[in-house]
Formats: structure tokens, C-alpha cells, sequence
């Protein structure tokens, strides 16, 4: 009894109680942030290493807070994760990033696609294939340009229900892309399994290229496995000059990250793309 009194006060520490208020105002100010649709999409190129094209772009999240202004994903998407917000974000999300994209593929006369990001949470909502079926009408943009990024973790949590949800969304035409992949679980073998269009190598597998030769080591395996199954390869986190000549050696399929651009608001979208295409 002592024992469980004890952890009873610990759990009430002040602290405690401090992150829970702050969970409740967070939740609140999300509440009204997804009522007057604060969230704005950066949009990150990805780019094709055969042809140093631009081929489309991930969609990333922000918080365009009247106070605090932009605030970084890493501070909302897990609690909006915890109190099932990121249901209604998520949508407001693929909303914007198909209506947007949709726009700047007539703009540009270029047929770029876009990649969004689905959180666990969103998998289990029952309403996704069908409210995804509605956007893409909505909006216009063809289902096979909406790319869905589904974490290697989130995939294999209830790989079961995973694979039925994955099947819905290839008979809806979208394509899917598994995010994070390295950091989980799954063996390559059973990717085959999936209707998996493309994988993204976790930037922690690509920051330490040319240090670390364990992680060059599995770039190589995983590529050239890949290569055989028909799936493309998307390194992420792509920062130095070395790294790109490693990626290309190794016949990634594309790369994204901040020695091509940063994720950049819609409206630099285009220019930024002519730029990279003509270095
Ligand atoms: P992620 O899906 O792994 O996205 C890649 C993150 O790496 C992005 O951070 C991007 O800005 C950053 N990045 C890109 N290139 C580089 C680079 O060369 N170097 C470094 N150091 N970083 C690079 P961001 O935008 O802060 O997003 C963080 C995470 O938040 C994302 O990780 C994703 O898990 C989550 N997220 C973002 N937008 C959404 C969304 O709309 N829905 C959901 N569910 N999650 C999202
Ligand atoms: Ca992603
Ligand atoms: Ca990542
Ligand atoms: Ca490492």
C-alpha cells in the first residue's frame, strides 16, 4: 500500500500536472486552429536522379499560429495524434495539397504528383478510403498523383487490417509509399507482399554518408533489393554533394532534401522547381 501511494504522488507531480494543462490548452487552441484552418502546406521537391527532373513533391504540415507563428509539425502531430485531431487535420491536409498540386500541374503544364503523410491514428478512422475518394473528386487531381507516406511502424502494427486498407486504396488508384523505411521491422521480402509503389529511406540512414559504412552498406543492400522488386527508392534528408553522388552510384530511384531545397511554401513552388532542374 505504501509502495502504491507512493507512485499515486509521483504521478501527480507538479510537472505532471504542468504537461497536462498543457496538453488541454494545446488541444483547445488545435480545436480552434482546425475550426479557422490554420495549417499551411510546405511542399518539399523530389527529384528524379536519372533525369534531374522534378517529378513531384512531399506535403508537409505548419501551424500558421496567430501568436507563435509557424510552428514545426514535431510540436502538434502527436498530440493531435493522442486526442484524434489528426483525423480532421489529416483531411484538411489532403485537401489542400491535392487542390493545390492539382493547380500548379495546369500552371505548369507539368504532371508532378504529391506525397502527404498518414499518421496510425488515420488508418484506423473507417471513413479514410472513402473520404480520400471524395477529395480526389473534389478537387480533381487524378488519384494516381496522390501519394500516400504510411510509416514502416504504423504499417506493421496491425499488418492484418493494414493489408485490407492498403488493397481499398490501390483498387481507389492512389500510391503508396512506405516512410521511415529501416527504422521498423519489415524485411524486404515481405514488402513483395504489398502494393507498395515506392519506400523512403530514413534520413538517419543518409546524414552519416560517407562516416558511417554500415549505413552505406544497407543503402546498397536495400536498393539493389528493391530494384529486383519492382519498387522505387526515395532517399530523404539529402544534404551534401557526396551523398548525392552515393545515392546516384546506387541507383536511387529519387531524393529529397535540403541540397535540392527545403520544404517551401506553395507559392515558390514553381520557381523553385525551373531552379533545380536547371543546375
Ligand atoms: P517525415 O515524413 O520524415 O518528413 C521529413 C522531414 O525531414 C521534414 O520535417 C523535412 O522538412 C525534413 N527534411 C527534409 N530534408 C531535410 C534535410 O536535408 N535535412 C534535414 N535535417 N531535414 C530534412 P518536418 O516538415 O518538420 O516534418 C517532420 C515530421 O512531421 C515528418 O517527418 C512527418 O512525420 C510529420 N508530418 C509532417 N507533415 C505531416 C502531415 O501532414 N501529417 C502527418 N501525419 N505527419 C506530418
Ligand atoms: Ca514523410
Ligand atoms: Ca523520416
Ligand atoms: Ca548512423
Amino acid at each position: 500500500a505504501k509502495q502504491e501511494g507512493r507512485n499515486n504522488y509521483q504521478f501527480f507531480t507538479p510537472e505532471m500536472n504542468t504537461r497536462a494543462s498543457h496538453l488541454l490548452r494545446l488541444e483547445t487552441e488545435l480545436r480552434d486552429a482546425l475550426e479557422q484552418r490554420h495549417f499551411t502546406l510546405h511542399y518539399q521537391p523530389q527529384i528524379h536522379l536519372k533525369t534531374g527532373k522534378v517529378r513531384g513533391f512531399e506535403a508537409l504540415v505548419r501551424w500558421n499560429h496567430p501568436q507563435h507563428g509557424m510552428i514545426p509539425p514535431l510540436d502538434f502531430i502527436s498530440v493531435a495524434e493522442e486526442t484524434g485531431q489528426i483525423v480532421e487535420l489529416g483531411y484538411q491536409v489532403l485537401e489542400q495539397a491535392c487542390r493545390e498540386i492539382k493547380q500548379l500541374r495546369e500552371t505548369s503544364k507539368q504532371p508532378y504528383y504529391v506525397a502527404v503523410n498518414l499518421s496510425p491514428r488515420q488508418l484506423r478512422d473507417p471513413g479514410l478510403v472513402h473520404s480520400i475518394a471524395q477529395i480526389l473528386e473534389r478537387t480533381g487531381l487524378p488519384a494516381r498523383k496522390l501519394e500516400l507516406e504510411i510509416t514502416e511502424t504504423a504499417l506493421m502494427e496491425q499488418i492484418d487490417q493494414s493489408l485490407a486498407l492498403l488493397h481499398d486504396l490501390e483498387a481507389l488508384g492512389v500510391t503508396l509509399s512506405i516512410d521511415d523505411f529501416g527504422t521498423g521491422y519489415s524485411s524486404l521480402s515481405y514488402l513483395k507482399q504489398l502494393p507498395v509503389h515506392s519506400l523512403k529511406i530514413d534520413r538517419s540512414f543518409v546524414q552519416d554518408i560517407p562516416a558511417d559504412p554500415d549505413d552505406m552498406a544497407i543503402i546498397a543492400a536495400v536498393t539493389a533489393m528493391a530494384q529486383k522488386l519492382n519498387i522505387e527508392v526515395v532517399a530523404e534528408g539529402l544534404e551534401t554533394e557526396q551523398q548525392f553522388h552515393y545515392l546516384r552510384y546506387n541507383h536511387c530511384t529519387l531524393v529529397q532534401g535540403y541540397f535540392f531545397s527545403p520544404p517551401v511554401p506553395f507559392d515558390q513552388l514553381e520557381e523553385t522547381s525551373i531552379k533545380i532542374q536547371q543546375t
